[in-house]
């Protein structure tokens, strides 16, 4: 199998999913670069990540939910600055035990099923051989000229949402190391570790009305902590208020590691702040399958970041700040 077989069996054909949105002389995969064009009066939006083998995703993990998450948490990136997805590129590192139909079938119809989902196409990259499976994805999106919702723009009195259950990624990667018992897991929980659906249709939504977002991928605690830093801002946050899954309840309620949700990473749930009004607009506006929790509000900077209410006592006086998932 040779570079540019992989390239036109496996790559190419998903160039024309959602390309017709782009002009007559625009280019995708097949040239030294692509050229595609920004409808007017917007700004373009770029957004990288990389999955290593091993690190980012468990040995063992089926090419299709790789190719999938890989694109899902840029799609997520996209969506916290509340840009809608415009298409993507693909740098492939793939060992030679990988570059085989089998494998790469799979690879591919992941990145068919999520790009179908949001209309966008691939439109370049670079294949190359390595000893170890990475690869990068950049996704880029674009938004009405100066609408981008930034980290840095909370106010205090606004309310603080998140877009959904708290804490089942870290729950599926601690069943996955084998420190909890996969049975007590309802499936929805290993779905949504290996296919996290990026809150696409949420991020334009919040545009004209969130004044920060950001996804949670590092864990509630950290993320939340980037807003609230950046903005120069305390929250008061209820424990109570955290939308928990079914899973993950029972997990605390057996193990009372109520750390375990709110610092795990791997949510890809939209966090935001945004004013009362802005809210109740909001909420009129959400079709059925999508729900949003308040989970306190920003207030005054003060010694502490997070001051918390209902906090369960075996966390008081225990909570690390920015105790999220880090690489170094
Ligand atoms: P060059 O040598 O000029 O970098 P390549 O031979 O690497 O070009 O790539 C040929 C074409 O295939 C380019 O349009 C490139 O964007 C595209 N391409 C290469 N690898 C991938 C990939 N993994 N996914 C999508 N497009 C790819
Ligand atoms: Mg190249």
């Amino acid at each position: 199998m040779s570079e540019f077989s992989i390239i036109d069996d496996y790559f190419k054909p998903l160039n024309q999913i959602g390309f017709e949105k782009f002009g007559s002389k625009d280019l995708g995969i097949g040239d030294d670069g692509a050229v595609l064009s920004c409808p007017a009066g917007h700004q373009l939006v770029v957004v990288t990540d990389t999955l290593i083998d091993g690190v980012h995703f468990p040995k063992g993990t089926r090419p299709f939910d790789i190719a999938w998450k890989a694109l899902a948490v840029n799609l997520s990136d996209l969506a916290a600055m509340g840009a809608e997805p415009a298409f993507y590129s693909l740098a492939l590192s793939l060992p030679k035990a990988c570059a085989h139909a089998e494998f790469l079938e799979d690879f591919a119809e992941g990145l068919r099923s999520i790009s179908s989902q949001f209309g966008i196409p691939l439109v370049g990259g670079d294949t190359t051989r390595s000893d170890c499976l990475a690869l990068t994805i950049t996704a880029q999106g674009w938004l009405p000229e100066g609408k981008a919702v930034v980290r840095s723009g909370a106010q205090v009195g606004d309310q603080i949402y998140v877009s959904g259950c708290i804490g089942d990624g870290a729950l599926a990667l601690e069943s996955l190391l084998g420190h909890y018992d996969s049975r007590q897991l309802d499936v929805s929980v290993f779905e949504k570790f290996n296919r996290p659906i990026p809150h696409v249709q949420l991020g334009c939504m919040i545009q004209n009305k969130a004044h920060a977002a950001i996804d949670i991928s590092d864990g509630l605690l950290a993320d939340l902590g980037h807003i609230l830093e950046a903005s120069d801002v305390s929250a008061h946050i209820d424990f109570s208020k955290i939308p928990f899954s079914d899973s993950v309840k029972s997990y605390l309620a057996s193990t009372e590691n109520y750390q375990l949700p709110i610092s795990g990473g791997d949510d890809y749930e939209l966090c935001f702040t945004m004013s009362v009004d802005q809210a109740e607009t909001l909420k009129t506006q959400l079709t059925d399958d999508l729900q949003i929790y308040c989970i306190g509000e920003v207030c005054k900077q003060s010694d502490e970041l997070i001051v918390w209410r209902n906090l369960p006592p075996s966390l008081q006086g225990k909570l690390k700040q920015g105790s999220g998932f880090q690489h170094f």
